[in-house]
């Protein structure tokens, strides 16, 4: 299938033909949790790897493998995994890549959730971090330690739409032989592809453009297929050296470059620590991305309109939209995103954080959810949410201040959405 254009793919791949036991056409929910073996020796296979196919429900799922499949292809990627959560990708990826004793060097301005992840919960486990500021070169390549194993970033950061050097950024990774994980949740592959930039691993939170409708959790992690483990292989033996849970196979020399990070993210990771995406969300997740090159440019058209908007109004005291011409970002936006850069804008109010609540509370259309990316506008007030677990230092290190709204807009008509904007803003 990889001739077709990314409109053909995200209606095709992984279903060339219709189910063979029913014919259906759409793609079936496979909810079983087990598989049927056709003998002994058949089982031994499936469990040495040497046969590929399904072995129980914690570790594939053929709902999920079309889910797989079709956001490989749309990253340009060569293998993928899916998970059950956003936050369960970015986990597994990092488990994949770092033990106790390494290091990651991550964006500053990241969504609070892989924040929390990497700043709290992982240095419990032994994997620490470093934040920085990931427009500053310098500053990324002096935080980078031998025991570093990762570059970690966001096309467009959550929640204020940054957007790094992805070509810069995966130069510097590689000359230090380790890996730059993108988390492409607010660009969608429909923006932009970040291995086409360099970029060695991808991770969507699957919730948000890709579901599209506020209705299905999941996630994925994407392989490039291009970093090569085994020329670094002291920075990475759990891909490198024999898995001793897994009959001693050594990821990167049994499935080579292609095959060693998905196998072992999903043989072992997945076996023992289990956030399986379950085939309900997968087939949800699968009928919406059939729709995303449709869904998409309206979101950005939406983005647009609201940014000009605000930025002309007199109580609006900043905008943060990387389409919008005269922002920090734009330069960045027209070279890795020329398309648009999604629905999500982020702005503040002259009348600071007080203006900010009665703005939020006076909103008739646009909803208050920790949600982005949803067909329906939804707000957010970030120093009252998602980054609620942040002192006042780290909020202004990520660039947030008590005044900011993170506002997603939707696929509604842009003059109802503009309306509900001004009607709100004039009670603040
Ligand atoms: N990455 C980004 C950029 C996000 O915005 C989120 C959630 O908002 C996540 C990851 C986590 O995704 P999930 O909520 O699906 O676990």
């Amino acid at each position: 299938m990889s001739n077709y254009k990314f409109e053909t793919l995200q209606l095709h791949v992984g279903q060339e033909q219709a189910d063979p036991a029913t014919d259906s056409r759409a793609v079936p929910i496979y909810q079983t949790t087990s598989y049927v073996f056709r003998n002994s020796q058949h089982a031994a296979d499936r469990f040495g790897l040497a046969d590929a196919g399904n072995i129980y429900g914690r570790l594939t799922n053929s709902t999920q493998d079309v889910f797989e499949k079709r956001i490989a292809a749309l990253e340009g990627g060569v293998a993928a995994l899916a998970t059950a959560s956003g936050a369960a990708a970015i986990t597994y990826t990092i488990e994949a890549l770092a033990q106790a004793g390494d290091h990651i060097v991550a964006q500053k301005t990241i969504y609070g959730g892989s924040y929390n992840l990497l700043a709290h919960t992982l240095p419990g486990f032994g994997i620490t971090a470093d934040f920085v500021n990931i427009h500053d070169l310098a500053e990324v390549e002096s935080a980078i330690r031998p025991e570093t194993r990762a570059i970690y970033i966001e096309t467009l950061g959550n929640p204020n739409s940054d957007i790094p050097d992805i070509d810069a950024l995966a130069e510097l990774a590689h000359k230090y032989g380790i890996p730059l994980v993108v988390d492409n949740t607010f660009g969608t592959p429909y923006l932009i592809r970040p291995i086409e930039h360099g970029a060695d691993i991808v991770v969507h939170s699957a919730t948000k453009f890709l579901g599209g409708h506020g209705t299905t959790l999941g996630g994925i992690i994407v392989d490039s297929g291009k970093f090569d483990w085994m020329a670094h292989a002291d920075k990475f033996p759990g891909l490198t050296t024999p898995d001793e849970s897994y009959h001693g196979v050594t990821y990167a020399e049994k499935f080579g470059r292609e095959g060693a990070f998905i196998t072992k993210a999903t043989a072992q990771l997945m076996r023992d620590l289990g956030p399986m995406q379950n085939p309900q969300a997968a087939f949800f997740l699968n009928s919406s991305l059939e729709s995303l090159h449709v869904r998409m440019p309206r979101h950005c058209e939406n983005g647009l309109a609201v940014a000009k908007f605000l930025q002309s109004h007199p109580k609006v005291r900043f905008v943060s939209y990387p389409g919008l011409e005269g922002d920090k970002y734009y330069d960045m936006a027209q070279k890795y995103m020329p398309n648009g850069t999604c629905g999500v804008v982020s702005f503040g109010f002259t009348g600071g954080r007080a203006a900010a609540e009665t703005f939020m509370k006076s909103l008739k259309l646009a909803q208050i959810a920790t949600h982005v990316a949803d067909a329906r506008t939804c707000c957010l007030h970030p120093a009252n949410a998602t980054h609620r677990q942040m002192n006042d230092e780290e909020l202004i290190a990520c660039g947030i201040s008590a005044d900011m709204v993170r506002l997603s807009c939707g696929l509604e008509d842009t003059a109802d959405l503009i309306a509900d904007l001004e009607q709100a803003l004039e009670q603040c």
